[in-house]
C-alpha cells in the first residue's frame, strides 16, 4: 500500500473507486431525502396559514395529502439508501480484510514471532469492522447532515436575517466545540484499541496454553496479568469516556441556546406583524429539524474518531514491509538438488548471539547428511535457513543440479524455492479439516487416487481404511499419534515431490512399530532426493552419506560417515558407543 496522501484519503479511494455508480447512487438519494426534510415544513407553514385565513377544506385536505405521501416517499429513500450502504460498507471491508490478511502472511516469521495470533485477529478484524459504517455512510451522511445544517440556516436567513444570524452563531460556536473535541478524542480512541489488542492477544496466547498453564500451577499469575490487561483496557475506555461525556451533553447546551436565540429574534417580527403564525411554526420546526443531524454528527464524529484510530493502526501494518524479498527468479532446476553452505553465519534479529558461526559444506544431488548436535545448537535454524524463512547474516547458501549450475537462494521466487524444498518439522501442524485437505494442503488439482497411492506408500494404508469417511473424515488438531502423525508429514512431502527434503526429527520416541512404519516410509521417501535430516535416533543416522556434528552454532566435525566410522578417535564414533538417544534426544 503506498501512502501518499494520508491514509485516510487513500482508504477511501482504493476502497471506494470500485463501487462509484454505488456511492454516487448513495449520495443522490441522501440528497434527496434532506431536500424533502427541507421542503415538508413549508408544506405545514401553508396549512396553518390557510387554516387561520379559513381558505377552504379542499385547500387544506391537498396540502395534507402532499405532507403525507412525501413523507412516505422520504421514508422509502431512507430503506434503499440503508441497504445501498451497508452493500458498500461490506464490499469495501471484505476486500480490505482480505488484503490485510494477505499482507500479514506475507510478512517474515519474524514478524509473526513477535506478534500473537490474537493481536493479528483483532487487527485484521477488529480494527476493520470499525471501519464498516466509515465507508458505508459516515462520509455521505456527513456531507448530508452539513447541507442540511446549511440548509436550515439559508431558510432560517430568508425568513428574517435577525433570526438567521442568532442561529448561524451559535450553530458556527457549535461547530468549533465539537472540533475541538474531536481532535482531542483519536489519540485517546487509539490507545484504547491498542490495549484491546494487548488484552485479545494475551487470551489468545494463555488459552492455547491452558494444559500446560494448569500443570505449572501458573493460574493465579495468569490470573494476574488478566487483571492487569483488563484494568489497562478499563483505564483507557474511561479516558475516553470521561471526553465523551462532555461530547454527550453538547446538543442540549447547543439548542438551549439555538431556540433561546429563536424566540428571541421571532417573537418581536411576529408582534409587529411582519411573521404569520405559520412562519413562527416553521422557524421552531427548522431549529428543531437541526437538532436530529446535530446528534448524528456527534455520534458520527465519535465514529470517525474510532475510524480514525483504526485506520492509522491500519496503514501502520500495511506498511511493515518483509524483510525477505523474491529475487529475479533464477528457475529451482526440477531434480534433486546440490546444497553449498558457503561460511554462513546468522543471529535472530531480536538478539546478537550468533546461533550459526561459519558453517560450510556441500552435499551432492541425492546424497543425505545426518545432522547432529545437542538440543539448541541450531539445527532446526539451519532449516529454517534453507527454506529463506530467515536469510543469513553472512555468507551464501547456494542450491545447484550438481553439474556445475547454482545459484544463490536470494536469487529464487520463495514459492519456487518452497516447492522445491519439502520440510518435515519437529512439529507437525496438522489443520482442522479432511485428510485430503490435510495432505494436499489444499491443493485441489490433486487426485484423491494420488493421495491414496502416497498413504499407501508411507503405510498409512490401514489407517485410512479404518477411517469412517475415508480421505473426507475430519481431522482434528490432536486427535494422531505422534508417529501418525510424522507419516502424513512423509506423505505431504511426496505429493509436493521436492528435490531436497528436510527432516527435521521428533525428538520424542516412537513405540517400534511404529518406528519401523516410519523408517520404510523414510526409505521411500529418500529416493531420487537429497536430504538433510536432523537425527536423533541412530537407526536414521544410519542411512546417511555425510555427518555434521554442530556445537553451538559451529561444525564440530564434518565427513563422510563411513569414514568417521573407521576412525575411533571422531567424535561420531564415540557418540555411538554412548548412544545418539542418551545425548541427543
Ligand atoms: P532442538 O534439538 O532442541 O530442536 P535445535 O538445534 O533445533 O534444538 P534451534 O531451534 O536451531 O535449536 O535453536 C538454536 C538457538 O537459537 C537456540 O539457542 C534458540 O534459543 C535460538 N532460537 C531459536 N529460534 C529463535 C527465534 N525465533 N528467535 C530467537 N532465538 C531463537
Ligand atoms: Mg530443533
Amino acid at each position: 500500500m503506498h501512502t501518499s496522501s494520508t491514509p485516510y484519503t487513500h482508504l477511501l479511494r482504493t476502497y471506494l473507486a470500485p463501487q462509484k455508480g454505488r456511492v454516487a447512487l448513495l449520495a443522490l438519494l441522501v440528497f434527496a431525502s434532506l431536500a424533502l426534510a427541507l421542503w415538508n415544513p413549508q408544506l405545514i407553514r401553508t396549512f396553518i396559514d390557510s387554516a387561520q385565513e379559513r381558505s377552504g377544506l379542499d385547500k387544506l385536505l391537498g396540502a395534507a395529502a402532499l405532507f403525507t405521501t412525501l413523507t412516505i416517499v422520504q421514508q422509502l429513500i431512507l430503506l434503499v439508501a440503508t441497504y445501498i450502504s451497508e452493500l458498500i460498507g461490506w464490499t469495501a471491508t471484505n476486500r480490505l480484510r482480505g488484503d490485510l490478511a494477505l499482507h500479514c502472511l506475507k510478512l517474515d516469521l519474524a514478524f509473526h514471532k513477535t506478534h500473537t495470533p490474537g493481536e493479528l485477529i483483532e487487527r485484521v478484524d477488529g480494527d476493520v469492522n470499525q471501519l464498516a459504517r466509515f465507508f458505508s455512510q459516515l462520509v455521505v451522511q456527513l456531507a448530508g447532515n452539513l447541507l442540511l445544517f446549511v440548509g436550515v440556516l439559508v431558510l432560517l436567513w430568508w425568513e428574517g436575517w435577525q433570526i438567521g444570524l442568532a442561529v448561524t452563531l451559535v450553530a458556527v460556536s457549535s461547530i468549533f466545540v465539537i472540533e475541538a473535541l474531536r481532535r482531542r478524542m483519536t489519540p485517546r480512541w487509539e490507545r484504547f484499541r491498542a490495549a484491546e489488542a494487548d488484552l485479545y492477544g494475551f487470551l489468545e496466547e494463555r488459552l492455547n496454553g491452558l494444559e500446560d498453564i494448569r500443570a505449572s500451577g501458573a493460574v493465579g499469575y495468569t490470573m494476574n496479568r488478566l487483571y492487569h490487561f483488563m484494568r489497562v483496557r478499563w483505564l483507557a475506555m474511561r479516558h475516553v469516556m470521561r471526553l465523551n461525556a462532555w461530547v454527550i451533553s453538547l446538543p442540549i447546551w447547543i439548542f438551549g441556546f439555538a431556540y433561546g436565540a429563536a424566540h428571541l429574534a421571532s417573537g418581536p417580527l411576529f408582534y409587529s406583524g411582519a411573521l404569520t403564525l405559520g412562519s413562527v411554526y416553521l422557524i421552531f420546526y427548522y431549529v428543531n429539524l437541526m437538532e436530529g443531524p446535530l446528534w448524528e454528527t456527534l455520534r458520527q464524529v465519535e465514529e470517525l474518531q474510532r475510524a480514525l484510530a483504526s485506520i492509522n493502526r491500519i496503514a501502520a501494518l500495511f506498511a511493515i514491509q518483509p524483510q525477505i524479498q523474491d529475487g529475479e527468479g533464477v528457475s529451482v532446476p526440477d531434480a534433486p538438488l546440490a546444497v553449498e553452505f558457503d561460511h554462513v553465519s546468522f543471529h535472530y534479529e531480536d538478539d546478537d548471539e550468533r546461533v550459526i558461526t561459519d558453517l560450510s559444506f556441500q552435499l551432492a544431488p541425492g546424497q543425505v547428511l545426518g545432522l547432529l548436535g545437542r538440543t539448541g545448537s541450531g539445527k532446526s535454524t539451519l532449516s529454517k535457513l534453507l527454506y529463506r524463512f530467515y536469510d543469513p547474516t553472512q555468507g551464501q547458501i547456494r542450491l545447484g543440479d550438481g553439474n556445475g549450475h547454482s545459484f544463490d537462494l536470494r536469487q529464487a521466487r520463495r514459492a519456487d524455492l518452497r516447492g522445491r524444498i519439502g520440510m518435515v518439522t519437529q512439529e507437525v501442524q496438522i489443520f482442522n479439516t479432511s485428510v485430503r485437505n490435510n495432505l494436499t494442503l489444499f491443493d485441489a488439482t490433486i487426485s484423491d487416487a494420488q493421495v491414496v497411492d502416497v498413504l499407501e506408500q508411507v503405510g498409512m494404508k490401514p489407517w485410512l481404511d479404518g477411517l469412517a469417511d475415508g480421505l473426507e473424515t475430519k481431522l482434528g488438531s490432536n486427535s494422531l499419534s505422534a508417529g501418525e502423525a510424522q507419516l502424513l508429514a512423509f506423505a505431504r512431502v511426496f505429493l509436493a515431490d521436492p528435490g531436497l527434503v528436510i527432516l527435521d526429527e521428533a525428538s520424542s520416541r516412537l513405540d517400534p512399530a511404529t518406528e519401523a512404519r516410519v523408517e520404510r516410509a523414510l526409505n521411500a521417501l529418500l529416493q531420487k532426493r537429497t536430504a538433510i535430516i536432523i537425527a536423533h535416533r541412530l537407526s536414521t543416522v544410519q542411512r546417511a552419506d555425510a555427518i555434521l556434528i554442530l556445537e553451538e552454532g559451529r561444525v564440530r566435525e564434518y565427513g563422510p560417515r563411513q569414514q568417521l566410522l573407521a576412525d575411533s578417535t571422531s567424535r561420531f564414533s564415540q557418540l555411538l558407543q554412548t548412544g545418539l538417544e542418551e545425548v541427543f534426544a
